[in-house]
C-alpha cells in the first residue's frame, strides 16, 4: 500500500517544535545513512498543536548499530529491544522498525528476532525487524502510526491517521478483537486518548472493548499500575474516567470499587469531584502524590468500608488501616499499587480522626508530622465535598497560618511546577 505523504507546507509540523535532542538523533542517524523518522504520539501531538510528552524515533538501524553511533545510549526492554539515547533531562526512545506479529497463535520462537505468544493470544516478546510500513501497521491506533521524515520534512501516513486526526476518531489498526487480545492494555490506551484528545472511539473498536474488557485481567499488574497513573495524572482524568465507565473497563481494573459505585449518583458525584480536583492541580502544573490520588478517588468507598468495620467493633484507627489495606491489597491482583503507596493511603485515612482533636499541643505536633499535608488535603477536600466540618477546617487553616511550615534547610527551593498542591 502506498502511503499518503504530506510535504510542507501542506502540514503544520515544524522542526522548531521538536526537541533538540530528538532532532540530533534524527540527523545523526540520517547522516550515517539510515532512515530515521519521528514516530508515534509526538507526531500526533505536533499535528494537533499540542505539546508532545515525549519524542520517539523509528529507524532501520538495528539496536547494535544505534549503540555504535551514540555513546550516550543503552539498550533496554525485554519485550522490545530498543535504544534509549540519553540527553541531559531527556531520553529519546529509538526503535528499529518492527514487523507485525505472525498470525498463528502457537508458541513460536525465532532465533535472534524473537516472538512468543502466551495465554489468550497475548504477545509476550517480539523483536522482529521490519519495514516502515510494517512498523506503522503494528502500532495501536491510526493516529499513533504517523511518521515525520527529517530528510524532507514530510509526514508519512500508512494507516489513515491523518484523516482520523481530522475527524477526531480513535481507530484501531487492523481487527479490534485481535489487536486487543494481543495486548489488552490497548483498550485502556483507547480510553486515555479519547479522554485526553476529546476524540470518539470508532464504533467497531468501542464494541470490541465492551466485549473484550475482561481480558484486562491478563495484563501484568505492574504495567497496569503505570497505566493507571497515566490515566489519572494527565490532566484529563474526569473525561477518561467517563470513557472507562462507558466501556466497562473500570470493572476489570477496580473490581470491588466499581461494584460499590454501581449506578449510584451520589457515589459518582464524589469520584467526579475528586477527578476534577486532580485535573485542576495537574493543569496548574502541580505534582500530585499517587497516595493522595488513591485516597481521594477511593475516599468515599474507603469511608464506607471503615464505617462497616467500626460498626463491627474495631477501633477507628484499626478500622481505617484494615479497610484501606484490605481493599488496596485485593486490588493488587489487577493493579499492583506499591506497598509504600498503600501504607501512605492507610496513613491519610487513618489520620483523619486526628483533625477532630483540637486541644492542647496535639494539633501542632500533628501538623509538623510527616504525612500531615496529604492527610490535610484529603480532610479539606472531604469537608468541602460533604459540606461539613467547616469550623474544624477553619481551625486547621488558622493553625497553619500561625505555624507556617519551615522551609527545607539544605534543599534548593522547588520550582512552582513541581510543588505539591498545598492548600
Ligand atoms: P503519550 O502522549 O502518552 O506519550 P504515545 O502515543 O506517545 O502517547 P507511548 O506510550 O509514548 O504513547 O508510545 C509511543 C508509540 O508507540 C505510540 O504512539 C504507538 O504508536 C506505539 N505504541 C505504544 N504502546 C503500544 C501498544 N500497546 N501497542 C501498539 N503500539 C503501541
Ligand atoms: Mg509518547
Amino acid at each position: 500500500m502506498e502511503p499518503i505523504i504530506l510535504k510542507r507546507p501542506e502540514h503544520n509540523v515544524s522542526r522548531k517544535n521538536i526537541s533538540s535532542a530528538a532532532v540530533k538523533v534524527l540527523y545523526r542517524l540520517k547522516d550515517e545513512g539510515h532512515t530515521a523518522y519521528l514516530a508515534g504520539g509526538g507526531v500526533r501531538d505536533l499535528l494537533l498543536k499540542r505539546n508532545p510528552k515525549d519524542f520517539d524515533v523509528a529507524t532501520n538501524a538495528t539496536p547494535e548499530q544505534i549503540r555504535k553511533i551514540f555513546k550516550n545510549c543503552r539498550l533496554v526492554g525485554r519485550r522490545f529491544r530498543l535504544a534509549h539515547i540519553l540527553f541531559r533531562g531527556e531520553i529519546i526512545e529509538t526503535s528499529t522498525f518492527r514487523a507485525p506479529v505472525p498470525d498463528d497463535g502457537d508458541e513460536t520462537v525465532y532465533c535472534d528476532n524473537t516472538f512468543k505468544t502466551g495465554d489468550a493470544g497475548m504477545v509476550m516478546r517480539d523483536n522482529i525487524f521490519g519495514t516502515p510500513q510494517e512498523d506503522a501497521m503494528r502500532r495501536d491506533f491510526t493516529i499513533n502510526a504517523l511518521f515525520y521524515n527529517i530528510a524532507d520534512f514530510s509526514i508519512i501516513d500508512y494507516a489513515g491517521g491523518l484523516k482520523d486526526l481530522d475527524q477526531k476518531i480513535i481507530r484501531v489498526i487492523g481487527e479490534p478483537d485481535k489487536r486487543f487480545s494481543e495486548d489488552p492494555v490497548r483498550m485502556i490506551r483507547a480510553a486515555r486518548f479519547a479522554g485526553t484528545l476529546g476524540f470518539d472511539i470508532e464504533q467497531e473498536a468501542l464494541e470490541s472493548i465492551c466485549r473484550n474488557k475482561d481480558l484486562l485481567s491478563h495484563a501484568a499488574p505492574s504495567r497496569m499500575y503505570e497505566e493507571v497513573q497515566k490515566l489519572f495524572f494527565c490532566g484529563h482524568a474526569k473525561s477518561i474516567f467517563q470513557w472507562l465507565e462507558k466501556t466497562g473497563l473500570l470493572h476489570p481494573m477496580f473490581h470491588d470499587f466499581s461494584h460499590w459505585l454501581g449506578e449510584d449518583k451520589k457515589r459518582h458525584g464524589w469520584v467526579i469531584q475528586t477527578l476534577e480536583q486532580m485535573d485542576r492541580w495537574r493543569q496548574a502544573g502541580l505534582r500530585v502524590h499517587p497516595a493522595l490520588l488513591f485516597a481521594l478517588i477511593f475516599g468515599e468507598y474507603h469511608e464506607f468500608l471503615i464505617k462497616n468495620l467500626e460498626d463491627a467493633g474495631q477501633t477507628p484507627h484499626d478500622a481505617a488501616r484494615n479497610a484501606v489495606h484490605g481493599h488496596l491489597l485485593g486490588m493488587c491482583e489487577n493493579v499492583r499499587v506499591p506497598k509504600q503507596v498503600i501504607y501512605q493511603v492507610c496513613d491519610i485515612m487513618g489520620n483523619q480522626r486526628r483533625f477532630e482533636r483540637t486541644q492542647g499541643r496535639r494539633p501542632v505536633r500533628f501538623m509538623h508530622s510527616r504525612g500531615f499535608l496529604d492527610a490535610f488535603l484529603y480532610f479539606k477536600f472531604a469537608s468541602k465535598a460533604h459540606n461539613q466540618d467547616q469550623e474544624l477546617l477553619a481551625f486547621w487553616n488558622d493553625l497553619r497560618k500561625e505555624h507556617p511550615a519551615k522551609p527545607p534547610q539544605s534543599k534548593k527551593p522547588r520550582k512552582k511546577k513541581n510543588t505539591s498542591p498545598d492548600a
